[in-house]
């Protein structure tokens, strides 16, 4: 019988190395996306259309978009916050944009320049815009497992935000753990709330931090509920503006060590995935989070 089949994304390019205090350089990161693609990756986060001010890690993604290998095989996302970062993904070339909302007002104001219904208000817009340069829109509820400024996230008002999204349907809409917080009975009940209001052409998607060492246990309860795409950045790279400190997200390599463990496929080459997390921390000078990259897969039976 077929092994079930998981889409991991890699978010490294963006989610993991948005919060670098240091520059890391337009050359590193295209090295950073053929060790991506060698592992096996086939969808990556490359960049984000933001404000460069804010994020000045990202001012480079144009060069970073104009400089991606030729891959017929492979996608690669541009992130948005607005209609400007849309308009200026497709102008760099992006034929994926993964859009983000938010679950709670506090972070929508301070992340996304208004509020939740404010920013649902231009949606039908946006996936417009996107639809008339021919690019696929993926959208995203970030802080939906809690907010660093409103605390509590009740799973209603994510169900809210993603009965509003769903009405110009995106093909997939992913629920974010941006600061880390859920625990795997947030996400059964959040993924199934969810679920349960969108049309069924709609993929769902999980993206999870590692803030509080429940990132692997949340990928878990998302698969088990039916989720088939889960985000991840190689050596756990991506921490949390908001928990200075804090690991990062997910790291993609242990996700690949534990599902592949599980049964599932995921098409990952589990040792080209660990050669590209060295990889980073090596670019970056620091050890990094992840833990499968620093002890290697499963021991192979010693011969002879
Ligand atoms: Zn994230």
């Amino acid at each position: 019988m077929a092994r079930p089949r998981l889409e991991l994304v890699e978010v490294s390019p963006r989610d993991g190395l948005q919060n670098e205090p240091e520059l890391v350089s337009t050359a590193v990161k295209l090295g950073l996306v053929d060790r991506i693609l060698a592992a096996g990756f086939r969808r990556l986060e490359a960049g984000s259309f933001v404000n460069p001010k804010k994020v000045p890690q990202m001012a480079d993604s144009p060069d970073v978009f104009a400089a991606l290998p030729a891959r017929d095989d492979a996608v690669f996302i541009a992130l948005a916050l607005n209609r400007r970062g849309v308009a200026r993904a497709i102008a760099a070339g992006a034929k994926e944009i993964n859009y983000v909302f938010c679950a709670s007002d506090g972070f929508s104001v301070r992340n996304n320049g208004g509020t939740v219904a404010e920013t649902l208000a231009v949606w039908p817009d946006v996936v417009a815009d996107a639809a008339a340069a021919n690019v696929r829109i993926a959208a995203v509820i970030s802080t939906a497992f809690g907010c660093p400024f409103d605390g509590e996230v009740p799973v209603a008002q994510v169900v809210q935000v993603a009965e509003r999204i769903a009405q110009a349907a995106p093909f997939e809409l992913s629920l974010a753990d941006t600061i880390g917080v859920a625990s795997p009975r947030d996400v059964t009940a959040r993924f199934a709330a969810v679920g349960a209001v969108l049309p069924p052409q709609v993929q769902l998607r999980g993206h999870f931090h590692n803030t509080r060492n429940t990132a692997l246990a949340n990928a878990v309860a998302a698969v088990e509920c039916g989720v088939t795409i889960i985000d991840g950045s190689l050596a756990g790279i991506g921490g949390c503006p908001f928990a200075p400190g804090a690991a990062g997200n997910v790291p993609s390599e242990d996700l690949v060590y534990m599902f592949e463990r599980m049964g599932f496929d995921t098409g990952i080459d589990l040792d080209a995935a660990i050669a590209a997390a060295r990889s980073i921390g090596e670019a970056l000078g620091k050890q990094t989070p992840g833990m499968v990259s620093r002890a290697g897969g499963f021991p192979r039976a010693a011969t002879g």
